[in-house]
C-alpha cells in the first residue's frame, strides 16, 4: 500500500483529504505544522508528500528544502490561491507539482496518481530490476507480472513467492527454504504451503498460455527455468 504524508495546519482540510486518501487505498500520515512534517518525513518511509506551503513553526518551502536535502520523493505542495511566488519558489525548490486551494479532490487524486507514476517510472529507469524467464517478466518495483504480454493478476504471496524464483532462477529451492523465505521462520503451517502456493501460480502463470516455467524436482523442491 503506497504511504502518503499530509502536512496541512487546516485540519479540516487535512483530515477531509486523509479520508479521500484513504477511501482510494491509500495509507496516511497528518502533521499540522512543519517541524512535525519534517520529523515525520525523516523518520518513516513515504511514497508522496503533500506540502502546505502557509505553515506554523517551520514553512512548506523551507520543509520542502530540507526534505530535498536527502530525498527525492515526490512532493506536491498545496498553495494559496494566486501565490504565484510561492509556486515558482516551490518548483525552484524541488516540488513535483502544485495545486491551488481550494482544488477539486479528483484533480489531487489524479496529480498524486501521476507523481507516483512518474517516480514508479524513474525508478524503473535507475535499476533495470525487472526479472524474466521465457515470455514472463517481473517488474518488483511495479510489482507487475506480464506473460505474452498479458497483466496477471496475482496475490501478494504468490507475487513474492514468484519473484523469489525468478530471483534463484536456475537453482533447486527446498519446500523448507521456501516456506521460510516467503512464509517467515515463525510460520507454523507444514510444507503442503508451499505445493498449494504453486499450484496457484501455475493456474495463473502457466496454465491460461500453455507454458511451463516451474519444475517440480521430486522429494526436493522447485526450480524455474526458461523451457
Ligand atoms: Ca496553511
Amino acid at each position: 500500500m503506497e504511504k502518503i504524508l499530509i502536512i496541512e495546519d487546516e485540519e479540516k482540510i487535512a483530515r477531509f483529504i486523509e479520508l479521500e486518501l484513504k477511501y482510494e487505498g491509500y495509507d496516511v500520515e497528518k502533521a499540522f505544522n512543519g517541524r512535525e512534517g519534517l520529523e515525520l518525513a525523516s523518520s518513516q518511509p513515504f511514497d508522496l508528500i503533500l506540502l502546505d506551503i502557509m505553515l506554523p513553526e517551520l514553512n512548506g518551502i523551507e520543509v520542502l528544502r530540507r526534505i530535498r536535502r536527502v530525498s527525492d520523493i515526490p512532493i506536491i505542495l498545496l498553495t494559496a490561491r494566486d501565490a504565484v511566488v510561492d509556486k515558482v519558489t516551490g518548483l525552484d525548490g524541488g516540488a513535483d507539482d502544485y495545486i491551488t486551494k481550494p482544488f477539486a479532490i479528483e484533480e489531487l487524486l489524479a496529480r498524486i496518481r501521476v507523481a507516483l507514476r512518474k517516480r514508479n517510472n524513474s525508478n524503473v529507469m535507475k535499476g533495470s530490476s525487472e526479472l524474466s524467464v521465457g515470455s514472463l517478466t517481473l517488474d518488483p518495483i511495479r510489482r507487475e507480472v506480464i506473460v505474452d504480454e498479458n497483466l496477471i493478476d496475482l496475490t501478494k504471496r504468490e507475487f513474492d513467492l514468484l519473484q523469489y524464483l525468478l530471483e534463484n532462477k536456475n537453482i533447486v529451492l527446498s519446500r523448507e527454504t521456501i516456506l521460510q523465505q516467503i512464509w517467515g521462520y515463525d510460520f507454523a503451517g507444514d510444507t503442503n504451503a508451499v505445493d498449494v502456493y504453486i499450484r496457484y501460480l501455475r493456474a495463473k502463470i502457466e496454465e491460461p498460455f500453455g507454458l511451463k516455467f516451474i519444475q517440480t524436482v521430486r522429494g526436493v523442491g522447485y526450480v524455474i527455468k526458461d523451457e
